[in-house]
């Protein structure tokens, strides 16, 4: 049985001192719920996020990672940082990355690789755009994606490894993949990993559905086989909506 994940992608939102007042009230009306919380911050909140989170039932991680060990890299954040501050997750390759900084799949399976180097676990985003769905040509694109940004990449457990799917239309726009696309989506994702490595790899791999989740769609995505949960962007800022999300599980 996979666990539901339910991964909050904060982007360029909150302070840290946001963040922590946040992260109390999370933990003082924490939900009864069978899904694992966790809270993808920017890099000044992950002290944070280790102070008020560590040893609790919410993991945490970071946005993003250099691919460089260390070095004269100006304003990169390596991964020993991030394992440093507790880091049990971290996103690679989210679409915003991929457009706005140009981030390859090469440079994504570098991340991919420094990351399970230091023992974080990858959540990697990958999902078409718009013109790509229109076309008919999302799988394609998605399974090509996937391939490159883990090409090289040595995994052996299942739970080393998060795929998240996020098609990049669904992205702060409101509008959602339906239930029935995204599995689809997903039972291919399934089936890439079951060829690439073995059908327990496949079957135990965590894929998220990512893309406009709310409090009032995530219960139909998240009843889907495939779907094992969400990154969520919009919605996971507020504390009342990202227990819903919990909830929803
Ligand atoms: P959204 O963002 O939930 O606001 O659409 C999802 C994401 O970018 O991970």
């Amino acid at each position: 049985m996979r666990k539901t994940l339910v991964a909050g992608n904060w982007k360029m939102y909150k302070t840290p001192s946001e963040a922590r007042a946040w992260f109390k009230e999370l933990l003082e009306r924490y939900p009864t719920t069978p899904a694992e919380a966790a809270l993808m911050v920017s890099f000044p909140s992950l002290p944070a996020a280790q102070e008020t989170l560590s040893d609790t039932v919410v993991a945490y991680g970071a946005q993003d990672v250099s691919a460089h060990v260390e070095g004269a890299y100006t304003g990169e954040v390596s991964v020993r940082m991030l394992a440093d501050v507790g880091c049990k997750y971290t996103v690679i390759g989210h679409s915003e990355r991929r457009s706005y900084h140009r981030e390859s799949d090469a440079l994504v399976a570098e991340k991919a690789r420094r990351l399970l180097e230091h023992g974080i676990i990858p959540i990697l985003c990958v999902g078409e755009p718009l013109e790509v769905r229109e076309a008919g040509g999302a799988v394609e694109y998605t399974l090509s994606q996937l391939e490159g940004s883990l090409e090289g990449v040595e995994i052996e457990e299942h739970d080393q490894l998060v795929i998240a799917y996020e098609p990049v239309w669904a992205i702060g726009t409101g509008r959602t993949a339906t239930p029935e696309d995204a599995e689809a989506m997903h039972r291919e994702i399934r089936a890439w990993f079951a060829r690439r490595f073995d059908l327990a790899f496949a079957n135990g791999v965590r894929i998220l559905y990512g893309g406009s989740v709310k409090p009032d769609n995530a219960a139909a995505l998240f009843a889907q086989p495939n779907i094992d949960g969400g990154l969520v962007g919009g919605a996971s800022l507020q504390v009342e909506s990202f227990i819903a999300l919990l909830q929803a599980a």
